[in-house]
C-alpha cells in the first residue's frame, strides 16, 4: 500500500523525534511492501519565524491533502511574549478543527520494564496496566455558551456544559469500536447523579451497547473514576467520556505510568486521516542535544499504523520493537529510573528499535 504522511515536526525536540519514527516507519514499509510518502509542513513557533503565523494556508492545504498527519511538539519560550492567536500552540487547536478531529484516543501503558517509574505502589502495579481514554475533543464545556453575567451575588461567570445525541452517538462509536479491537471491556465515565448532559451521555451510551452485545459495557461516575485509577487501573480497558472529564483523566492516567517520553496520542474525525502525535511539549530544556525520548512519537506512528491505515500487524511490530528494547535495558535518560544502565541518546534508542524491527 502507498500512503501520503503529512509531517509537522514543530519546535524543540520535535525534529529530532519525528525524524526517529520516520525512520522506524521507513523500515517498517520495507519490510511489509508498503511506500510512505513523507512531506514536511510548519506549525508552531518555526511557522512564525518563516511565515509570520503559526499555522500556515499551505500546512492545512497540505495536512488535508494527505492520508494521515504526524505531530512533533510546538512552542518554546522564544515564542511565549507573542499575542494569543499567534502563539505556537493556537495552530494545535487550529489543525485540529480544521482537519475535523472530533476524539482524542490516549493510551495509558504501564511497561512491565518501566514499572519503577510508576508513583503508585508495586501491589497496586504490579500486574502492569493499558488503558485507552476515548476522549470527546470539540463539544462541552470548553465550547459552550460563556460569558458574564449578573447573578444572585452579583458579577459571575459561566461556562455551559452541552452536548447532543449526535456528538455522544458518534463518540461512543468509536469507543465501542476500540473496544471491539481490544479486550471488549468499555467504561462509559460521567456524573449522571448531577448533571443532565451526562444523563442524556448515559441514555445514549446504554443504547449504543445494545448493539455491541460482544461489549462488556460499564458506567462510573467521574469523581469514583479519579479514584479508581489509581487504586486499580487495571481494572479498565477503554475509557470513554467528555472532553473535560477525559482532560483531567487523561493527564491523570498519564501521570500513573511515570514516563511521559512514552505516551503517545491520536486524534481521529469522520475520515481515516488522523493527527498523531506524543503527549509531551517541545521540551526546550534538552532540545538539539539529542537526548529526547523518541518512543513516544514512535509509538503514534504505530498508532496511525493501526487506526488510519488499518495495518495491524505492522503497529504490533513496532510496539514489540519497543517493548523489546526496554525489555533488554535500554533507557534515554528521562526513563532511566533506578537502572544502573548509562542513558542513551534519542539517535541511539531510534537505532535499537530499528535492529528489533
Ligand atoms: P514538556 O512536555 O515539553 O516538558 C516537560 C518535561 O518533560 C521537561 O523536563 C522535558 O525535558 C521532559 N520531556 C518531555 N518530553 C520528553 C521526551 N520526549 N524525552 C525526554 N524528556 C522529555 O512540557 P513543558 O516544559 O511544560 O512545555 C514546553 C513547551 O511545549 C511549551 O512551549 C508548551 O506550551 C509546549 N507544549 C506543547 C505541546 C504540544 O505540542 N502538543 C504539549 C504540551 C506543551
Amino acid at each position: 500500500m502507498e500512503y501520503n504522511i503529512a509531517l509537522l515536526k514543530g519546535d524543540g525536540i520535535g525534529p529530532e523525534i519525528v525524524d526517529s519514527a520516520v525512520a522506524v516507519l521507513e523500515k517498517v514499509a520495507d519490510k511489509f511492501g508498503h511506500k510512505f510518502n513523507f512531506t514536511p509542513y510548519l506549525i508552531g513557533g518555526c511557522a512564525i519565524d518563516a511565515a509570520g503565523m503559526p499555522l500556515p494556508q499551505e500546512t492545512i492545504d497540505g495536512c488535508l491533502a494527505s492520508d494521515s498527519v504526524l505531530l512533533g511538539a510546538v512552542g518554546g519560550p522564544q515564542w511565549d511574549d507573542q499575542p494569543g492567536e499567534r502563539r505556537p500552540e493556537k495552530a494545535l487547536l487550529g489543525i485540529r478543527s480544521a482537519l475535523g478531529l472530533y476524539t482524542n484516543l490516549r493510551p495509558a501503558r504501564l511497561y512491565p520494564a518501566l514499572r519503577s517509574a510508576s508513583p503508585l505502589k508495586d501491589e497496586i502495579v504490579g500486574k502492569g496496566f493499558d488503558l485507552m481514554i476515548v476522549r470527546e475533543l470539540t463539544g462541552g464545556i470548553y465550547f459552550g455558551d460563556r460569558g458574564y453575567r449578573d447573578g444572585k451575588y452579583g458579577r459571575e461567570a459561566f461556562d455551559t456544559e452541552a452536548y447532543s445525541v449526535t456528538e455522544i452517538e458518534r463518540i461512543g462509536r468509536v469507543a465501542f469500536d476500540s473496544a471491539m479491537k481490544r479486550s471488549k471491556r468499555l467504561c462509559s465515565i460521567d456524573k449522571a447523579n448531577v448533571l443532565e448532559s451526562s444523563r442524556l451521555w448515559r441514555k445514549v451510551m446504554h443504547e449504543l451497547s445494545v448493539e455491541y452485545p460482544e461489549v462488556a459495557y460499564t458506567d462510573m461516575f467521574v469523581d469514583n473514576a479519579a479514584m479508581q485509577l489509581v487504586r486499580d487501573p487495571s481494572q479498565f480497558d477503554v475509557i470513554v467520556t467528555s472532553n473535560m472529564f477525559g482532560d483531567i483523566l487523561s493527564d491523570e492516567a498519564s501521570q500513573i505510568t511515570g514516563s511521559i517520553g512514552m505516551l503517545a496520542s491520536a486524534s481521529l474525525g469522520a475520515s481515516t486521516r488522523g493527527m498523531y502525535e506524543p503527549i509531551h511539549g517541545s521540551a526546550p530544556d534538552i532540545a538539539g542535544q539529542n537526548k529526547a525520548n523518541p518512543l513516544a512519537t514512535i509509538l503514534s506512528g504505530a498508532m496511525m499504523l493501526r487506526y488510519s491505515f488499518s495495518l495491524s500487524a505492522e503497529a504490533d511490530c513496532i510496539e514489540d520493537a519497543v517493548n523489546s528494547v526496554l525489555n533488554k535495558g535500554y533507557r534515554t535518560a528521562d526513563i532511566i529510573g533506578d537502572s544502573t544502565a548509562s542513558p542513551i541518546s534519542c539517535t541511539e534508542m531510534t537505532d535499537k528499535v530499528l535492529s528489533e524491527l
